[in-house]
């Protein structure tokens, strides 16, 4: 149920792994854009629920650097690390089991013709108990914890998206919780127990999460929840035509202020790419960029909001350095 206290919101939820990049930054631009546009309130989320790879100080840089581009949001920003309680109460609402295959019993029993690549084969969905007990012990003799799985009864689930239409996506027994030698809990879960809680009913994302919507969607609906309206966004790439990463040049703010770039004109840059029409302003002197021209006169994201429209967002990815 989406609390009484809460207005319907977009949000932003990066992963503290890095700084954020253009694409990154886009994204972000486009959700709070959509958010503020259709007057929602715009919160945000740092997705920290795996410590392997989260840092506190990638987290802070983000949110500085969305700042920079003068997103502004509503609420304290909320840690996934903190959500612990929540993601376990929504998986007691979910029929699920125990699973103890490992990587490699997955990929040898998905070899059998009858099991769709990427798909769940059911080896641990109809043990009995006594099997279930064996392996929970083989398991903790090796310091390990069962992953626990949906026990789904849908192969597909369909979802709509505001620019990619209808699309529809396979389901399966997805991973709850993570079982090994360091436990923890699965995005798809903890997205929508976090979208749900923050009052999202919007979410713009990268086009690269676009099929992980279906499985988001249909936990949304085992748990008696409204699915949010979904408007996947296209990636930004890098001139290899691959998507944009580190190995690209200048890409996050941070080091296109070093090469010399103003925060304007990464703004400016941005805003011509989601089409907005500045008359061209000056091409930045930034290896890597040259030839794209900028909107000129836009020093915040503020500047864009009112005459932001989805219309002019070319469903064509971007791409980054080539003009
Ligand atoms: N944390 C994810 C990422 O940074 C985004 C998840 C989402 O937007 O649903 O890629």
């Amino acid at each position: 149920m989406i609390l009484g206290v809460h207005m319907p919101a977009g949000r932003y939820a990066p992963s503290p792994s890095g700084d954020l990049h253009v694409g990154n930054l886009r994204t972000a631009l486009l959700a709070w854009l959509g958010a503020r546009s259709s007057g929602r309130k715009f919160v945000l989320r740092i997705e920290d629920i795996d410590a392997q790879r989260s840092r506190p100080q990638y987290a802070a840089q983000q949110l500085a650097d969305l700042g920079a581009l003068g997103l502004d949001w509503d609420g304290e920003v909320l840690w996934q690390s903190t959500r612990f309680a929540a993601y376990q109460a929504a998986l007691e609402k979910l029929p699920h089991y125990e699973c103890y295959c490992s990587r490699r019993d997955i990929q040898e029993a998905a070899r059998a013709p009858h099991i769709q690549p990427g798909r769940y084969p059911g080896t641990c969905r109809d043990l009995s108990p006594t099997q279930r007990a064996a392996r929970r012990a083989e398991l903790a003799d090796a310091g390990r914890l069962p992953a626990i799985r949906l026990r789904a009864t849908q192969t597909h689930w369909e979802i709509t998206d505001a620019l990619a239409g209808q699309h529809q996506g396979p389901v399966d027994d997805m991973v709850l919780r993570r079982g090994g030698k360091e436990p923890g809990w699965a995005y798809n879960l903890a997205v929508v127990v976090d979208d749900n809680y923050q009052g999202v009913d919007q979410v713009v994302r990268g086009a690269d999460l676009l099929d992980s919507a279906p499985s988001q969607a249909y936990l949304y609906y085992l748990l008696g929840l409204p699915t949010p309206s979904y408007i996947h966004v296209p990636l930004v790439l890098g001139p290899t035509g691959k998507r944009l990463a580190k190995r690209d040049g200048a890409v996050t703010l941070r080091q296109l202020h070093a090469a010399g770039m103003t925060t304007a004109q990464v703004l400016g840059l941005l805003a011509a790419s989601l089409g907005y029409d500045g008359g061209g302003g000056e091409a930045p002197a930034v290896s890597g960029v040259s030839g794209v021209s900028a909107v000129s006169g836009i020093s915040s994201a503020q500047d864009l909001l009112a005459d932001f429209s989805w219309e002019r967002l070319s469903t064509e990815p971007w791409v980054w350095g080539i003009g």
